[in-house]
């Protein structure tokens, strides 16, 4: 009963007008994706046992010439997973290197080197089947929430939970929540915001009553796929559900909307000072807060990534202001191709999101040497994004000579005006 409403819920995010331009694009041989991708998951599970011999050092015994590429590439990933903890990892690189399974195979590595499997006693078999199901719920065709958002944001949890003033504090529990909040936290994501969803009178938007929509979604489907896996199904129930309550109040956590409620009581406790690390409930907040960080510090990599990501959301922004301007919607706020740049709206997010919160986690995490450098990007791309926008309005002058003549920005490295 219960399992079987939860299965129904999850894999319900596609909007419906979706199905309609998926009919007129829909390409011959569609049918066959469900078994396809259930071979996919196959031959992801064949990689990863195959990836992880070589992870612990172990010869391959099959060295048939048709596996020197796949070698090549795993063993590749294998270097990178060496230095998973640095920040500059390239994520985009690690998917590619192991064949779009990243999320995957990132888990399995961190779960390994964070001895959670050892600790939770967790059968390997189930932890694949869950992280391969939370992965396939990505939607791939979005340009910006898919599958390697989830594993970039995880590998970003990673960094802050290996900060000092945090790893000596965290419990394994604490590291397999904020791992997991982490891979699963935009899990069938549809690609359109809430405003969207409810506009559009999408059933999750009335099973969640127009609130948190999206990330209440995220988190009953993670449950879904937990309960389905059987991956806690032997620990004690009263653990079980509080990983299934915990995991629901991170996911929840990551909804922009309520930024500010957690940026005021991030700061109260930084003033204040009493922010004590050896109560359950000021770690789970401090994880809460790392995990927003991880969720949206895209603009703190460096510029080849940060650019990548950039350009990824606003092509995810701008593919939903053509399905409402198709279907005679009211045109979302960033969404417009026409009147949002990617540089604006950049900026906008730097100052009014990023910045904020980043801030207070540099005081949190102080003296952190990985807050100085993240700081140093945000610092260093905003000023990036702000010389592109000069350059953007001024073509669009050229263009357009009638137009109103843009602000001239004088070399200003930091324009803090409003896109
Ligand atoms: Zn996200």
């Amino acid at each position: 009963g219960h399992a079987g409403v939860l299965l129904a819920e999850r894999r319900g995010s596609y909007p419906p007008i979706d199905l309609r331009i998926l009919k007129t694009n829909s390409q011959p041989g569609e049918v066959e994706s469900g078994t396809r991708r259930k071979l996919k998951r196959l031959l992801s599970f064949q990689r990863y046992c195959h990836a992880s011999r070589l992870l612990r050092g172990l010869m391959p015994h099959t060295p048939g010439s048709l596996h020197l590429l796949d070698d090549d590439y795993l063993g590749q990933a294998a270097h990178m997973l060496s230095k998973v903890d640095t920040w500059n990892f390239d994520i985009f690189l690690f998917d590619r290197l192991t064949n779009g399974n990243s999320l995957v195979t990132l888990m399995c590595h961190l779960f390994n080197v964070c001895g959670l499997i050892h600790h939770f006693q967790l059968d390997m078999v189930k932890l694949h089947r869950f992280l391969g199901m939370v992965q396939e719920d990505y939607h791939s065709h979005n340009p910006y929430h898919n599958a390697v958002h989830a594993a970039d944001v995880t590998q970003a949890m990673y960094c802050y939970i290996k900060e000092t003033k945090l790893a000596e504090q965290l419990t394994p529990l604490d590291v397999f929540l904020g791992l997991m909040a982490a891979a699963a936290h935009d899990v069938d994501h549809p690609g359109v915001n809430q405003p969207f969803l409810i506009k559009t009178r999408h059933h999750l938007a009335t099973l969640y009553q127009n609130t948190s929509v999206l990330e209440s979604h995220h988190w009953r489907s993670t449950v879904g796929m937990l309960r389905e896996s059987g991956l806690l199904s032997h620990l004690p129930a009263d653990m079980s559900q509080d990983i299934e309550q915990q995991l629901g109040s991170l996911i929840l956590a990551t909804d922009i909307n309520r930024q500010n409620e957690f940026l005021i009581t991030l700061r109260e406790h930084l003033d204040n000072q009493d922010m004590d690390l050896q109560l359950a409930t000021h770690r789970h907040f401090i994880l809460q807060i790392a995990l927003k960080c991880a969720d949206v510090c895209n603009p703190c990599r460096e510029w080849e990534l940060s650019r990548q990501w950039s350009e990824r959301v606003c092509e995810e922004f701008y593919r939903q202001g053509d399905l409402e301007r198709k279907f005679d919607l009211e045109i979302s706020p960033l969404c417009d191709q026409q009147t949002d740049s990617v540089p604006a709206i950049q900026i906008g997010f730097i100052s009014y999101i990023v910045e904020p919160l980043f801030e207070e986690w540099q005081r949190f995490t102080e003296p952190s040497m990985l807050s100085q450098i993240m700081m140093g990007h945000l610092h260093k791309n905003k000023a990036c994004w702000s010389r592109l926008r000069y350059v953007h309005t001024l073509a669009e002058t050229k263009t357009h000579p009638h137009a109103e003549e843009p602000e001239p920005e004088g070399g200003q490295e930091e324009a803090e005006d409003i896109p």
